[in-house]
Protein backbone atom coordinates (compact mmCIF):
# COMPACT_ATOMS: atom_id res chain seq x y z
CA UNK A 1 0.00 0.00 0.00
CA UNK A 2 1.99 2.91 -0.83
CA UNK A 3 0.42 5.59 1.63
CA UNK A 4 0.70 8.92 -0.38
CA UNK A 5 -1.97 7.72 -2.92
CA UNK A 6 -4.76 7.76 -0.24
CA UNK A 7 -7.53 9.61 -0.92
CA UNK A 8 -6.57 11.82 2.53
CA UNK A 9 -3.19 12.12 2.09
CA UNK A 10 -3.47 12.79 -1.68
CA UNK A 11 -6.23 15.71 -1.56
CA UNK A 12 -6.56 17.28 1.93
CA UNK A 13 -3.47 17.98 3.68
CA UNK A 14 -3.10 21.18 1.74
CA UNK A 15 -6.25 22.60 2.84
CA UNK A 16 -5.18 22.59 6.16
CA UNK A 17 -5.29 26.78 7.10
CA UNK A 18 -3.83 25.99 10.05
CA UNK A 19 -6.82 27.72 11.90
CA UNK A 20 -6.53 25.94 15.11
CA UNK A 21 -10.29 25.15 15.13
CA UNK A 22 -9.55 21.63 16.03
CA UNK A 23 -7.02 22.30 18.81
CA UNK A 24 -9.95 23.93 20.56
CA UNK A 25 -11.98 21.01 20.41
CA UNK A 26 -9.71 17.74 20.56
CA UNK A 27 -9.81 16.09 24.30
CA UNK A 28 -5.78 14.50 24.02
CA UNK A 29 -4.89 18.38 23.08
CA UNK A 30 -7.26 19.40 26.10
CA UNK A 31 -5.03 17.15 28.21
CA UNK A 32 -1.40 17.55 26.75
CA UNK A 33 -1.32 21.03 25.30
CA UNK A 34 1.66 19.84 23.36
CA UNK A 35 0.92 21.03 19.24
CA UNK A 36 2.76 17.72 18.25
CA UNK A 37 -0.35 15.54 19.36
CA UNK A 38 -3.03 18.12 18.51
CA UNK A 39 -4.84 17.59 15.29
CA UNK A 40 -3.44 20.26 13.51
CA UNK A 41 -0.06 19.28 14.30
CA UNK A 42 -0.65 15.61 13.00
CA UNK A 43 -1.84 16.80 9.78
CA UNK A 44 1.52 18.74 9.66
CA UNK A 45 3.36 15.29 10.45
CA UNK A 46 1.47 13.35 8.30
CA UNK A 47 2.95 16.25 5.03
CA UNK A 48 6.41 16.14 6.96
CA UNK A 49 6.56 12.27 6.19
CA UNK A 50 4.86 12.20 2.92
CA UNK A 51 7.59 14.37 1.78
CA UNK A 52 10.33 12.73 3.51
CA UNK A 53 10.67 15.16 6.07
CA UNK A 54 10.97 12.76 8.98
CA UNK A 55 11.50 9.31 9.19
CA UNK A 56 8.44 6.59 9.46
CA UNK A 57 9.89 5.78 13.01
CA UNK A 58 8.32 4.38 16.60
CA UNK A 59 8.89 8.39 17.85
CA UNK A 60 6.55 9.51 15.42
CA UNK A 61 4.01 6.60 15.47
CA UNK A 62 4.05 7.85 19.42
CA UNK A 63 2.56 11.15 18.59
CA UNK A 64 0.01 9.80 16.02
CA UNK A 65 -0.69 7.12 17.74
CA UNK A 66 -1.45 9.30 21.31
CA UNK A 67 -4.72 10.61 19.22
CA UNK A 68 -8.21 8.51 20.02
CA UNK A 69 -9.31 8.23 16.31
CA UNK A 70 -12.46 10.07 18.27
CA UNK A 71 -13.61 12.37 14.99
CA UNK A 72 -14.10 15.96 16.55
CA UNK A 73 -11.66 17.23 15.02
CA UNK A 74 -12.79 15.93 11.87
CA UNK A 75 -16.29 17.32 12.01
CA UNK A 76 -15.31 20.36 13.04
CA UNK A 77 -12.36 21.56 10.59
CA UNK A 78 -14.18 24.35 8.31
CA UNK A 79 -11.77 22.61 5.62
CA UNK A 80 -13.32 20.05 5.67
CA UNK A 81 -10.36 17.63 6.73
CA UNK A 82 -10.61 13.86 7.61
CA UNK A 83 -8.01 14.30 10.05
CA UNK A 84 -8.90 10.89 11.81
CA UNK A 85 -8.27 9.16 7.79
CA UNK A 86 -5.04 10.78 7.56
CA UNK A 87 -3.67 9.69 10.94
CA UNK A 88 -4.79 5.80 10.05
CA UNK A 89 -3.27 6.30 6.94
CA UNK A 90 0.14 7.50 8.69
CA UNK A 91 -0.31 4.58 11.21
CA UNK A 92 -0.12 2.07 8.36
CA UNK A 93 2.97 3.41 6.45
CA UNK A 94 4.78 4.38 9.70
CA UNK A 95 3.65 0.39 10.79
CA UNK A 96 4.93 -1.12 7.39
CA UNK A 97 8.33 0.37 8.41
CA UNK A 98 8.46 -0.53 11.83
CA UNK A 99 6.70 -4.30 11.78
CA UNK A 100 6.09 -5.77 15.27
CA UNK A 101 5.22 -9.56 16.19
CA UNK A 102 3.09 -8.73 18.25
CA UNK A 103 1.09 -6.74 16.94
CA UNK A 104 1.05 -9.07 14.07
CA UNK A 105 -0.26 -11.71 16.32
CA UNK A 106 -3.39 -9.47 17.91
CA UNK A 107 -4.35 -8.04 15.13
CA UNK A 108 -3.75 -10.41 11.51
CA UNK A 109 -3.86 -13.89 13.47
CA UNK A 110 -6.35 -13.35 16.43
CA UNK A 111 -8.52 -10.54 15.88
CA UNK A 112 -9.18 -12.11 12.29
CA UNK A 113 -10.40 -15.57 13.37
CA UNK A 114 -13.71 -15.81 15.25
CA UNK A 115 -13.14 -18.96 16.72
CA UNK A 116 -9.48 -18.07 18.17
CA UNK A 117 -11.03 -14.85 19.62
CA UNK A 118 -13.80 -16.61 21.75
CA UNK A 119 -11.24 -19.17 23.07
CA UNK A 120 -9.02 -16.15 24.16
CA UNK A 121 -12.25 -14.85 25.74
CA UNK A 122 -13.10 -18.04 27.20
CA UNK A 123 -9.36 -18.34 28.89
CA UNK A 124 -9.86 -14.75 30.41
CA UNK A 125 -13.18 -15.61 31.90
CA UNK A 126 -12.04 -18.78 33.54
CA UNK A 127 -9.01 -16.77 34.71
CA UNK A 128 -11.44 -14.24 36.66
CA UNK A 129 -13.74 -17.26 37.90
CA UNK A 130 -11.10 -19.45 39.20
CA UNK A 131 -9.21 -16.30 40.67
CA UNK A 132 -5.74 -16.43 39.06
CA UNK A 133 -6.73 -13.43 37.81
CA UNK A 134 -7.00 -11.99 41.18
CA UNK A 135 -3.92 -13.94 42.52
CA UNK A 136 -1.51 -12.23 39.39
CA UNK A 137 -2.92 -8.78 40.76
CA UNK A 138 -2.51 -9.80 44.52
CA UNK A 139 0.97 -10.79 43.53
CA UNK A 140 1.72 -7.95 41.39
CA UNK A 141 2.74 -10.60 38.08
CA UNK A 142 0.57 -8.13 36.20
CA UNK A 143 3.37 -5.62 36.47
CA UNK A 144 4.99 -7.47 34.11
CA UNK A 145 2.52 -7.03 31.46
CA UNK A 146 3.86 -4.63 28.79
CA UNK A 147 3.30 -0.88 28.62
CA UNK A 148 0.30 0.56 30.56
CA UNK A 149 -1.57 -3.05 30.31
CA UNK A 150 -0.68 -3.58 34.06
CA UNK A 151 -2.82 -0.92 34.96
CA UNK A 152 -5.12 -1.32 32.47
CA UNK A 153 -6.20 -5.37 32.74
CA UNK A 154 -8.76 -4.29 35.36
CA UNK A 155 -10.45 -2.63 32.46
CA UNK A 156 -10.90 -6.01 30.93
CA UNK A 157 -12.62 -7.74 33.65
CA UNK A 158 -16.47 -9.09 33.85
CA UNK A 159 -16.29 -11.25 30.99
CA UNK A 160 -19.08 -13.38 30.11
CA UNK A 161 -18.79 -16.96 29.61
CA UNK A 162 -21.24 -17.58 26.95
CA UNK A 163 -21.15 -15.49 23.62
CA UNK A 164 -24.51 -14.42 22.34
CA UNK A 165 -24.01 -16.73 18.74
CA UNK A 166 -23.80 -19.51 21.02
CA UNK A 167 -27.34 -18.49 22.51
CA UNK A 168 -28.85 -17.24 19.52
CA UNK A 169 -30.30 -19.07 16.45
CA UNK A 170 -29.24 -18.17 12.67
CA UNK A 171 -32.27 -17.55 11.67
CA UNK A 172 -35.56 -15.65 14.02
CA UNK A 173 -38.38 -15.68 12.85
CA UNK A 174 -41.22 -12.40 13.48
CA UNK A 175 -43.33 -12.40 15.88
CA UNK A 176 -47.15 -11.43 13.77
CA UNK A 177 -47.04 -9.77 10.72
CA UNK A 178 -43.71 -9.94 8.80
CA UNK A 179 -41.78 -6.39 7.57
CA UNK A 180 -38.64 -6.47 6.87
CA UNK A 181 -35.86 -8.89 6.30
CA UNK A 182 -32.75 -7.90 8.02
CA UNK A 183 -28.84 -8.85 8.55
CA UNK A 184 -27.69 -8.56 11.58
CA UNK A 185 -24.16 -7.51 11.64
CA UNK A 186 -22.96 -9.00 15.29
CA UNK A 187 -19.85 -7.31 16.25
CA UNK A 188 -16.67 -9.40 18.26
CA UNK A 189 -17.34 -7.03 21.06
CA UNK A 190 -21.20 -7.53 21.43
CA UNK A 191 -20.69 -11.11 20.73
CA UNK A 192 -18.41 -11.72 23.34
CA UNK A 193 -18.49 -8.94 26.02
CA UNK A 194 -22.05 -7.71 25.47
CA UNK A 195 -24.37 -10.78 24.78
CA UNK A 196 -27.42 -9.87 26.54
CA UNK A 197 -27.14 -6.19 23.97
CA UNK A 198 -27.42 -8.49 21.14
CA UNK A 199 -30.13 -10.71 22.92
CA UNK A 200 -32.12 -7.77 23.11
CA UNK A 201 -31.70 -6.73 19.79
CA UNK A 202 -32.84 -9.87 18.18
CA UNK A 203 -35.70 -9.83 20.86
CA UNK A 204 -36.67 -6.10 19.52
CA UNK A 205 -36.40 -6.44 16.08
CA UNK A 206 -38.36 -9.83 16.52
CA UNK A 207 -40.97 -7.85 17.89
CA UNK A 208 -41.49 -5.51 15.63
CA UNK A 209 -41.72 -7.59 12.70
CA UNK A 210 -38.17 -8.36 11.56
CA UNK A 211 -36.92 -11.70 10.19
CA UNK A 212 -33.49 -11.55 11.64
CA UNK A 213 -30.66 -13.69 9.61
CA UNK A 214 -27.20 -13.69 11.86
CA UNK A 215 -24.87 -15.00 8.68
CA UNK A 216 -22.46 -17.44 9.88
CA UNK A 217 -18.44 -16.96 10.16
CA UNK A 218 -18.79 -13.05 10.11
CA UNK A 219 -15.70 -11.77 10.85
CA UNK A 220 -14.49 -8.22 13.19
CA UNK A 221 -15.70 -4.98 11.31
CA UNK A 222 -11.93 -3.82 10.76
CA UNK A 223 -11.77 -0.86 13.13
CA UNK A 224 -9.26 -2.02 15.79
CA UNK A 225 -6.47 -2.97 12.65
CA UNK A 226 -6.83 0.52 11.35
CA UNK A 227 -6.34 2.07 14.43
CA UNK A 228 -3.37 -0.03 15.02
CA UNK A 229 -1.57 0.37 11.46
CA UNK A 230 -3.14 -2.82 10.07
CA UNK A 231 -4.66 -1.48 7.26
CA UNK A 232 -4.27 -4.34 4.54
CA UNK A 233 -5.76 -6.44 7.16
CA UNK A 234 -8.86 -3.87 7.79
CA UNK A 235 -9.05 -4.22 3.43
CA UNK A 236 -9.11 -8.09 3.48
CA UNK A 237 -11.36 -8.39 7.05
CA UNK A 238 -14.57 -5.59 4.95
CA UNK A 239 -14.05 -7.84 1.65
CA UNK A 240 -14.77 -10.92 3.55
CA UNK A 241 -17.85 -9.83 4.94
CA UNK A 242 -18.95 -7.90 2.27
CA UNK A 243 -19.48 -10.84 0.06
CA UNK A 244 -21.39 -13.50 3.03
CA UNK A 245 -23.84 -10.20 3.28
CA UNK A 246 -23.86 -9.60 -0.54
CA UNK A 247 -24.94 -13.51 -0.89
CA UNK A 248 -28.61 -12.37 0.88
CA UNK A 249 -31.03 -10.36 0.18
CA UNK A 250 -31.44 -8.40 2.89
CA UNK A 251 -33.97 -5.16 3.24
CA UNK A 252 -31.21 -3.83 5.87
CA UNK A 253 -28.19 -4.44 7.24
CA UNK A 254 -28.38 -3.78 11.51
CA UNK A 255 -25.55 -3.33 13.83
CA UNK A 256 -26.05 -2.34 17.09
CA UNK A 257 -22.40 -1.30 17.19
CA UNK A 258 -21.49 2.21 16.71
CA UNK A 259 -17.84 1.04 15.88
CA UNK A 260 -19.15 -1.56 13.48
CA UNK A 261 -21.73 0.48 11.55
CA UNK A 262 -18.82 3.57 10.93
CA UNK A 263 -16.82 0.91 9.80
CA UNK A 264 -19.43 -0.41 7.72
CA UNK A 265 -20.67 2.89 6.12
CA UNK A 266 -20.27 4.38 2.35
CA UNK A 267 -17.88 7.09 3.88
CA UNK A 268 -15.19 4.77 5.59
CA UNK A 269 -15.03 2.38 2.19
CA UNK A 270 -14.79 5.01 0.44
CA UNK A 271 -11.41 5.78 2.40
CA UNK A 272 -10.53 2.10 3.07
CA UNK A 273 -11.94 0.58 -0.69
CA UNK A 274 -11.66 3.90 -2.72
CA UNK A 275 -10.51 2.81 -6.26
CA UNK A 276 -10.07 -0.97 -5.72
CA UNK A 277 -12.11 -3.80 -7.99
CA UNK A 278 -14.59 -4.20 -4.65
CA UNK A 279 -15.58 -0.38 -4.14
CA UNK A 280 -19.40 -1.32 -6.11
CA UNK A 281 -19.87 -4.59 -3.91
CA UNK A 282 -18.82 -2.30 -0.82
CA UNK A 283 -21.60 0.97 -1.65
CA UNK A 284 -23.77 -1.88 -2.52
CA UNK A 285 -23.37 -3.55 0.99
CA UNK A 286 -23.02 -0.26 2.76
CA UNK A 287 -26.53 1.14 1.37
CA UNK A 288 -28.21 -1.60 3.65
CA UNK A 289 -26.24 -0.56 6.29
CA UNK A 290 -28.22 1.19 9.74
CA UNK A 291 -27.50 1.22 13.40
CA UNK A 292 -30.01 -0.48 15.40
CA UNK A 293 -31.58 3.15 17.05
CA UNK A 294 -31.65 4.86 13.49
CA UNK A 295 -33.49 1.97 12.43
CA UNK A 296 -36.18 1.47 15.30
CA UNK A 297 -36.49 5.12 15.12
CA UNK A 298 -36.58 6.47 11.45
CA UNK A 299 -37.95 3.03 9.89
CA UNK A 300 -39.82 1.18 12.45
CA UNK A 301 -41.35 4.06 14.15
CA UNK A 302 -41.61 1.72 17.25
CA UNK A 303 -44.20 2.26 19.79
CA UNK A 304 -42.97 0.57 22.66
CA UNK A 305 -45.35 -1.29 25.11
CA UNK A 306 -47.67 0.79 27.69
CA UNK A 307 -46.80 -1.17 31.05
CA UNK A 308 -47.13 1.01 34.33
CA UNK A 309 -45.01 -1.29 36.47
CA UNK A 310 -41.53 -1.15 34.74
CA UNK A 311 -39.58 0.78 37.22
CA UNK A 312 -38.58 3.99 36.70
CA UNK A 313 -34.54 4.82 36.03
CA UNK A 314 -33.00 8.28 35.25
CA UNK A 315 -30.98 7.95 32.50
CA UNK A 316 -28.47 9.48 31.08
CA UNK A 317 -26.84 9.04 27.64
CA UNK A 318 -23.49 9.24 26.34
CA UNK A 319 -22.44 9.80 22.83
CA UNK A 320 -20.04 7.23 20.89
CA UNK A 321 -18.14 9.12 18.81
CA UNK A 322 -18.17 6.54 15.93
CA UNK A 323 -22.09 7.36 15.77
CA UNK A 324 -22.49 11.03 16.71
CA UNK A 325 -19.36 12.31 14.95
CA UNK A 326 -18.50 9.42 12.40
CA UNK A 327 -22.40 8.82 11.49
CA UNK A 328 -24.00 12.19 13.13
CA UNK A 329 -26.48 10.14 14.56
CA UNK A 330 -27.44 11.67 18.10
CA UNK A 331 -31.48 12.35 18.21
CA UNK A 332 -32.36 8.30 17.92
CA UNK A 333 -30.61 6.80 21.11
CA UNK A 334 -32.21 9.91 22.66
CA UNK A 335 -35.44 9.82 21.30
CA UNK A 336 -35.12 5.78 22.02
CA UNK A 337 -34.90 6.72 25.79
CA UNK A 338 -37.45 8.86 25.72
CA UNK A 339 -39.64 5.98 24.22
CA UNK A 340 -39.53 3.52 26.52
CA UNK A 341 -41.50 3.54 29.47
CA UNK A 342 -40.42 3.95 32.76
CA UNK A 343 -37.16 6.17 31.67
CA UNK A 344 -36.79 9.32 32.46
CA UNK A 345 -34.26 11.30 30.29
CA UNK A 346 -31.62 13.53 31.82
CA UNK A 347 -28.94 15.12 29.43
CA UNK A 348 -25.46 15.34 31.00
CA UNK A 349 -23.00 18.50 30.21
CA UNK A 350 -20.45 16.79 27.74
CA UNK A 351 -22.18 13.75 26.63
CA UNK A 352 -21.01 14.21 23.07
CA UNK A 353 -17.49 14.10 24.43
CA UNK A 354 -15.11 11.27 23.86
CA UNK A 355 -14.91 8.74 27.24
CA UNK A 356 -11.17 8.18 26.43
CA UNK A 357 -12.09 4.45 25.47
CA UNK A 358 -11.46 3.94 21.86
CA UNK A 359 -11.15 0.28 21.71
CA UNK A 360 -7.36 -0.40 22.65
CA UNK A 361 -6.98 3.02 23.51
CA UNK A 362 -7.49 2.73 27.23
CA UNK A 363 -4.85 -0.27 27.59
CA UNK A 364 -2.15 1.44 25.50
CA UNK A 365 -2.47 4.73 26.71
CA UNK A 366 -4.30 4.21 30.43
CA UNK A 367 -3.52 7.44 32.72
CA UNK A 368 -4.46 9.99 29.42
CA UNK A 369 -7.04 7.34 28.80
CA UNK A 370 -8.41 7.85 32.39
CA UNK A 371 -8.42 11.83 32.71
CA UNK A 372 -10.36 11.80 30.01
CA UNK A 373 -12.51 9.45 31.42
CA UNK A 374 -12.96 11.30 34.97
CA UNK A 375 -14.10 14.16 33.17
CA UNK A 376 -17.16 12.24 31.59
CA UNK A 377 -18.00 10.40 34.73
CA UNK A 378 -17.76 13.83 36.88
CA UNK A 379 -20.72 15.01 34.08
CA UNK A 380 -22.18 12.21 34.78
CA UNK A 381 -22.63 11.47 37.70
CA UNK A 382 -23.91 15.54 38.23
CA UNK A 383 -26.91 14.11 36.41
CA UNK A 384 -27.78 11.66 39.37
CA UNK A 385 -28.91 9.18 36.95
CA UNK A 386 -29.19 5.75 37.62
CA UNK A 387 -28.01 4.58 34.19
CA UNK A 388 -25.40 5.54 31.53
CA UNK A 389 -27.21 4.49 28.34
CA UNK A 390 -24.50 4.31 25.26
CA UNK A 391 -24.33 2.26 22.01
CA UNK A 392 -20.83 1.41 21.73
CA UNK A 393 -19.35 -2.06 23.50
CA UNK A 394 -15.70 0.06 23.70
CA UNK A 395 -17.65 3.10 25.50
CA UNK A 396 -19.60 0.41 27.68
CA UNK A 397 -16.63 -1.34 29.28
CA UNK A 398 -14.62 2.25 29.72
CA UNK A 399 -17.82 3.54 31.40
CA UNK A 400 -17.86 0.41 33.75
CA UNK A 401 -14.36 0.86 34.62
CA UNK A 402 -15.21 4.47 35.11
CA UNK A 403 -18.47 3.52 37.82
CA UNK A 404 -15.74 1.08 39.63
CA UNK A 405 -13.25 3.87 40.19
CA UNK A 406 -15.59 6.23 40.81
CA UNK A 407 -17.40 4.28 43.29
CA UNK A 408 -20.54 4.70 42.16
CA UNK A 409 -23.54 2.75 41.56
CA UNK A 410 -24.95 2.87 38.34
CA UNK A 411 -25.56 0.63 35.55
CA UNK A 412 -24.31 1.18 31.77
CA UNK A 413 -26.52 -0.13 29.71
CA UNK A 414 -27.30 -0.06 26.08
CA UNK A 415 -30.94 1.58 24.94
CA UNK A 416 -31.91 -1.68 23.69
CA UNK A 417 -31.60 -3.33 26.69
CA UNK A 418 -33.97 -1.19 28.51
CA UNK A 419 -36.58 -1.08 25.31
CA UNK A 420 -36.40 -5.19 25.59
CA UNK A 421 -36.94 -5.15 29.46
CA UNK A 422 -40.30 -3.02 28.88
CA UNK A 423 -41.38 -6.03 26.10
CA UNK A 424 -40.80 -8.38 28.40
CA UNK A 425 -42.23 -6.58 31.69
CA UNK A 426 -45.41 -6.37 29.11
CA UNK A 427 -45.83 -10.06 27.97
CA UNK A 428 -45.73 -10.79 32.02
CA UNK A 429 -48.66 -8.41 33.08
CA UNK A 430 -50.46 -10.40 30.32
S1 LIG B 1 -9.41 22.86 11.85
FE1 LIG B 1 -8.83 21.96 9.87
S2 LIG B 1 -7.99 23.67 8.72
FE2 LIG B 1 -8.02 24.32 10.87
S3 LIG B 1 -5.99 23.76 11.66
FE3 LIG B 1 -7.33 22.03 12.09
S4 LIG B 1 -7.06 20.65 10.33
FE4 LIG B 1 -6.25 22.66 9.72
S1 LIG C 1 -9.47 12.38 16.28
FE1 LIG C 1 -9.97 13.14 18.36
S2 LIG C 1 -8.14 12.75 19.60
FE2 LIG C 1 -7.55 12.54 17.43
S3 LIG C 1 -6.75 14.52 16.89
FE3 LIG C 1 -8.93 14.53 16.33
S4 LIG C 1 -10.00 15.36 18.10
FE4 LIG C 1 -7.93 14.82 18.77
Amino acid sequence: MDFRKLPPVRDQIMKCVRCGKCRSVCPVFTEIRNETVSPRGHVFMVQMLRDNNVDPNSKVYEKIGSCLMCETCSVNCPSGIDVHELNAAARTYIYQNNPTMSKELIFDTLWTNPSLLKTSTFFMWGAQKTGIQKLARSLKLTKVLPGDLSKAEEILSDVPLFSAKSELSAVNKPKGQKRFTVGYFLGCATDLLNPNVAKATVEVLTQNGCEVIIPNNIKCCGLPQIANGKLDTARKLSAHNIKIFNSYDFDYIITDCASCSSALSKKHFEFLLGGLKIEDEAFKFAEKVIDLTKFLIDILDIKPPENGNTPKYKVTYHDPCHLANAQGIKNQPRELLKRTPGVEFVEMGIANRCCGGSGTYALTHYDLSMKILDKKMDSAMETGADKIATCCPSCTMQLKYGIKRHKWKADIVHPVELLNNSYQKAVSNL
